[in-house]
């Protein structure tokens, strides 16, 4: 608990009046006076440890990973006086201020073992887009795959590869489009999400990314952004009403 805001309900709030001397009382117009103890806790965080490298699950980013550790002290007025509680350890994200609740050796061991067990998901994926080639489901699993892993060049090369199962499917062509967003190659990545609107226009996905890379090109393009956001606000796409609010706000400051 931080400091009591509501200083009337708290019961940490005590107000302690001095003893009144006999032949003083009573005394009703003697003002009585009294002072008061904030009494309460707070958290208080320190660094522990060294910081580890490692990408962080949140953010995507390579970034470094500070040990930390979190502790309930009582405070009287707002001052820590002592602890209350044991110290609880977890890993900050240096990049995100995304927490976990592990040192970040562990943590940094986990992202691992996790990054080993997707690439070698991603390599049953790519064999059997090898034997189904036109298998658009695959390749578009194998991509995003591939995007979570940060490896954009392959998921690209995978889109090359197999053509056949990118140009039966305007999901392959949404998801190749964020890839290429995710590059920066924002021109390339609207051409394809054109192409996924062309084959159906009602995919509001692919509105959705379009209206996001035409805001971050150079130099942006909002009047066209807020259209493709409209247009994936009447497909119904979940996160489209928050990203119009945004765009428009970005159009009048720009
Ligand atoms: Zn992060």
């Amino acid at each position: 608990m931080s400091a009591c805001r509501h200083l009337a309900f708290c019961p940490a709030l005590i107000t302690i009046t001095p003893i009144m001397h006999a032949n003083h009382w009573p005394a009703p117009l003697r003002r009585r006076r009294g002072f008061f103890i904030l009494m309460g806790s707070k958290s208080v965080v320190s660094s522990k440890g060294s910081s580890v490298p490692a990408v962080c699950p949140r953010c995507q980013q390579s970034t470094t990973f500070t040990g930390k550790s979190v502790r309930q002290w009582f405070t009287l007025f707002f001052c820590p006086i002592f602890p209350i509680s044991g110290a609880k350890s977890f890993s900050q994200c240096d990049h995100c201020g995304a927490q976990f609740g592990m040192s970040p050796e562990q943590l940094a061991h986990n992202v691992e073992n996790s990054r080993q067990q997707m690439m070698q998901q991603a390599i049953a994926m790519y064999n059997s887009m090898r034997a189904s080639p036109a298998n658009s489901v695959t390749l578009n699993n194998l991509m995003a795959l591939y995007g979570q892993l940060g490896e954009f060049d392959q998921a690209v090369s995978a889109a090359r590869e197999f053509t056949q199962a990118l140009n039966n499917s305007e999901q392959c062509m949404t998801t190749l489009g964020w890839v290429l967003h995710e590059q920066k190659r924002y021109p390339d990545a609207i051409q394809w999400f054109d192409a996924a609107l062309q084959r159906n226009p009602a995919l509001g996905e692919a509105a959705y990314y379009k209206a996001i890379a035409l805001a971050s090109q150079t130099p942006p393009d909002f009047s066209n952004a807020i259209a493709s956001a409209r247009s994936a606000r009447s497909s119904n796409f979940p996160a489209a009403e928050n990203l119009l609010r945004d765009l428009e706000a970005k159009a009048r400051t720009a």
